[in-house]
């Protein structure tokens, strides 16, 4: 499998190797070892894995289980259409399935993954995401935004609480309501519009 894996830590937890194609080192650095996609490097990676992939056309059509709520996906896409200030993901059936969210076994205390294929030509041609079957539809939204993100090419933050791409979400962010709600950092943002110009959407 040609593909880079993200995935979202429920707790601090001794890293599981689980990714396809990586090395997860814990919380602090994930290097990707990918054979011909683009990567992201942290501390101690490869300097020349340094590109990320961006999609070359939006918006991405998300396909969703049907044992996953896809309003509640559709509430996660509109969290990254807004930052990115065009449309990004819609849900709908059919083709192009760009991203499909399933439900499915995850080792350990890991709330989703993403699995990303496609290649330097030709930028990513499919996101996976897979998600443990979410109990509210916070966590399902938190979680699923989680990996929207990096399907657009964002990596993990670290040590930064409200941000929804920090590796890890305790319990009490993913269940109580009066918790608030991680969201894209300024910078994250910042970094999507330099990857996605608006005016390059070529597909409606
Ligand atoms: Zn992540």
């Amino acid at each position: 499998m040609t593909g880079r894996t993200h995935a979202l830590w429920m707790a601090v937890l001794a890293a599981i190797g689980c990714s396809v194609g990586g090395i997860d080192r814990g919380m602090s650095a994930v290097c990707w070892s990918v054979n011909d996609l683009a990567v992201y490097v942290g501390p101690g990676c490869a300097a020349e894995d340094a590109v990320l992939p961006v999609w070359q056309y939006l918006p991405l059509r998300i396909t969703v289980d049907t044992d996953v709520d896809a309003t509640v996906v559709g509430e996660a896409g509109e969290v990254w259409n807004a930052a990115v200030g065009c449309p990004t993901f819609y849900v709908g059936d059919g083709a192009p399935d760009d991203v499909s969210i399933i439900t499915g076994g995850i080792m350990g205390a890991v709330m989703g993954e993403m699995h990303m294929s496609g290649s330097v030509a030709t930028g990513p041609t499919h996101a996976t995401v897979v998600i443990r079957q979410a109990t509210t539809a916070r966590a399902l939204r938190l979680v699923v935004t989680h990996e929207l993100g990096h399907v657009l090419g964002l990596d993990d933050d670290t040590g930064i609480d409200e941000s929804i791409m920090r590796a890890t979400l305790d319990a009490a962010t993913l269940a109580d309501d009066s918790e608030v709600e991680p969201q894209p950092l300024d910078t994250d943002v910042a970094l999507l519009r330099t990857y996605y110009d608006c005016a390059g959407v070529v597909r409606s």
